[in-house]
């Protein structure tokens, strides 16, 4: 989030936003699963400007056997933004926000996955961001989660993240960059959609308890649209994995 700008009007009176979005509109968000034949699950997503790519590996034996939990797996996760990714040429390699970004989504994994199945193993997410447009974190987990149900990880649930936050007074759903630049607010938040429960929780900027809450509605209903493009991803992915089946 950059420095709010009170005098850029990225929502006008009629309440439509510059790309002619409402309030309560996703950007056009797809999701193809199996796209990369030498990883156990994957996915490829295009969300807005964004364009990520998961790759998911093992369940495995995790090495060195130190880093190993006697009663789980460890969910790995490593979220990368490519060089290419931003309109300014990014520093390669892991730095702080993708350290961070990691550990957010690994957390929401470790939740949702069950992890008590594989005792001392690993199941390593590989996340990397093509092309960034604000709402990476929420595209990251998204694309992760159908990557993982492609891989066959079993699951208490499908996940999705989406972003609310405030722009002029508006409360909206999944920033696009110059909201997320000159905004008040950004809100990423994470739904287990078998439970109901929230896998991810962030803010950056301010809002009052009442924005707070009227901006955490918009998120988990914003969360339906996208679990549905998920669930359309894996459906297909499914339904071609048991023509080539037959047809063998
Ligand atoms: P998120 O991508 O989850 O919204 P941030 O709020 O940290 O996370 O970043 C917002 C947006 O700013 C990113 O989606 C990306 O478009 C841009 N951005 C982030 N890091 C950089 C960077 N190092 N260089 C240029 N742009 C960046």
């Amino acid at each position: 989030m950059g420095v709010p700008d009170p005098n850029k009007e990225l929502v006008n009176k009629k309440g439509i936003r510059l790309d002619g979005r409402k309030a309560d509109q996703i950007r056009p968000i797809s999701i193809e699963a199996g796209v990369l034949h030498r990883a156990d699950g994957s996915a490829y997503l295009e969300w807005g400007g964004n364009k990520v790519i998961c790759a998911v590996y093992g369940p495995r034996e995790l090495n060195p056997k130190r880093f190993q939990e006697s009663d789980k797996a460890v969910v790995q996760v490593r979220y990368g933004m490519s060089a290419f990714s931003t309109s300014d040429r990014k520093r390669p390699g892991p730095d702080r926000r993708s350290q961070e970004i990691s550990k957010v989504i690994a957390d929401a994994f470790e939740n949702v996955v069950l992890t008590e199945k594989f005792p001392r193993g690993a199941i390593d997410v590989q996340v990397q961001v093509l092309e960034a447009a604000a709402g990476t974190r929420c595209a990251a987990l998204t694309c992760a989660a159908v990557a993982l149900a492609d891989a066959g990880i079993p699951m208490k649930g499908l996940i999705s993240a989406v972003a609310a936050g405030k722009c002029n007074d508006h409360i909206i759903l999944d920033l696009m960059q110059e909201e997320d630049n000159y905004g008040n607010a950004d809100l990423p938040v994470g739904v287990n959609h078998t439970t109901g429960e929230i896998v991810l929780l962030q803010m950056d900027g301010h809002l009052s308890p009442a924005e707070f809450e009227k901006a955490l509605d918009l998120a988990v209903a914003g969360n339906q649209q996208v679990v549905q493009v998920q669930r359309e991803a894996l459906m297909k992915r499914f339904h071609a994995t048991l023509d080539a089946q037959e047809v063998a």
